[in-house]
């Protein structure tokens, strides 16, 4: 992190967040003192990090001087990609980090050859769309759902076949610099700089995979080797199904989107007479999936409120664990299996009040997460560009 602090990155987050932004609006967003937030803005703007638009409005300030607004820019534009177990969305940032492209997809790949090609492709779509070419871009910003720990060691569940390998094959497949963000990470810390920022904030995903990462003061905690937050492969049922951390019976492995679908096609027989189609459940991509079977579990379906029921117990009661001992303000739900179902929020609310210790005197609520996408891309984009502010996203000890 040689040069730019925190403090620097916080202000990099707001001004993306926000789009631009003026310096007292800074200072309030920040809680920090008007002459503190425009020392940082000066020096930021000398190094040619953000760009100062003198003025905005016909009016001028009560001292007679044009009002000015801020906003980061980047050298050069910059392509990014958020990646999960089934969907991708690739989005080309320009310089004045404006979306000019975007393009998106689900899939239902699991080697690595497929999802390079689908990022391949879906890049030139959105590129012949915008009409650019590969060749304006510094790079790709690959945000995934992965681990990357001490020593360059890239690892992830969810997507089994990433690592340092996979981001050199799509290094020679693009012809163009890859780097790799953290995707929780990311996401939890632009959830985290919009304020009110919350001192204490845990992110509970449950999609592709299943996760807890945490926030503290605005910042991700990435842990001594970057494996903070797996609380997906916390242990469930030691002679559970396999997981593709490699072990019997995580959390990830019994109540994430595609343990789920598992479940409900092997009890998903005419006998139990489910209203999902068990052909239908096969061959859609988790992702796509989880309307349909909130619909059917609403609706009473035997097998899914049956499958449900364990899967609400053991998401509830694991996660009243961490809550136990991260005593979070904010607890946001995340992912697809969460997002848009408002009566399972109140399921695991109400079975985790068995669990959690002092429950009166605790937050219990459950957010639901408004993950903007382009702004995810937006600031994947951004932290491409500035790879001091990128190092403190990848989880990476600094
Ligand atoms: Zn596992």
């Amino acid at each position: 992190m040689s040069g730019h602090s925190l403090i620097d990155n916080a202000i990099f987050g707001v001004l993306v967040t926000s789009g631009d932004l003026s310096i007292p609006a800074v200072a309030r967003s920040l809680e920090m003192p008007t002459s503190t937030a425009n020392g940082i803005v000066q020096r930021l703007v000398e190094e040619g990090r953000i760009e100062r638009e003198s003025v905005v409005s016909a009016g001028a300030t009560r001292r007679g001087r044009p009002a000015a607004r801020y906003r980061p820019r980047l050298l050069k534009p910059v392509a990014a990609c958020a990646l999960d177990g089934s969907s991708l969305s690739v989005g080309l940032v320009d310089r004045d980090l404006s979306l000019v492209g975007r393009h998106d997809r689900r899939f239902r790949a699991r080697e690595m050859g497929q999802v390079l090609e689908l990022i391949v492709e879906s890049f030139d779509e959105a590129c012949a769309e915008a009409g650019m070419k590969r060749k304006q871009f510094a790079g790709l910003a690959l945000s995934a759902n992965v681990l990357t720990m001490a020593q360059g060691v890239v690892s992830s569940s969810v997507l089994p076949w990433i690592g340092v390998e996979a981001i050199q094959h799509c290094r020679s497949a693009l012809g163009m610099e890859v780097r790799l963000l953290q995707h929780a990470h990311l996401i939890a810390a632009y959830q985290g700089i919009e304020p009110p920022r919350p001192r204490m904030m845990v992110r509970f995903n449950v999609g592709d995979g299943v996760s807890a990462h945490q926030l503290t003061g605005g910042r991700p905690h990435a842990g001594a080797s970057g494996m903070a937050g797996e609380l997906g492969h916390t242990i469930v049922d030691p002679d559970g199904p396999l997981c593709g951390c490699g072990r019997r019976g995580c959390l990830e492995a019994l109540a994430s989107g595609p343990a789920i679908c598992r479940a409900l096609i092997e009890r998903a027989t005419p006998a139990v007479m489910t209203r999902l189609d068990r052909a239908w459940l096969a061959a859609t991509p988790p992702s796509q999936a989880f309307d349909a079977v909130y619909e059917a579990w609403l609706a009473g379906d035997g097998a899914v409120v049956s499958v449900m029921e364990k899967v609400l117990d053991d998401l509830a009661r694991t996660l009243a664990t961490a809550l136990n001992m991260l005593d979070p303000d904010q607890v946001l739900a995340s992912g697809y299996v969460l997002q848009n179902h408002p009566q399972w929020l109140d399921q695991l609310e109400q079975r985790m009040r068995r669990w959690v210790f002092q429950l009166d005197r605790r937050n219990l609520r459950l957010v639901p997460e408004h993950t903007d996408v382009e702004q995810v891309l937006r600031v994947a984009a951004l932290l491409f560009s500035y790879p001091a502010c990128f190092d403190a996203f990848t989880g990476r000890c600094p």
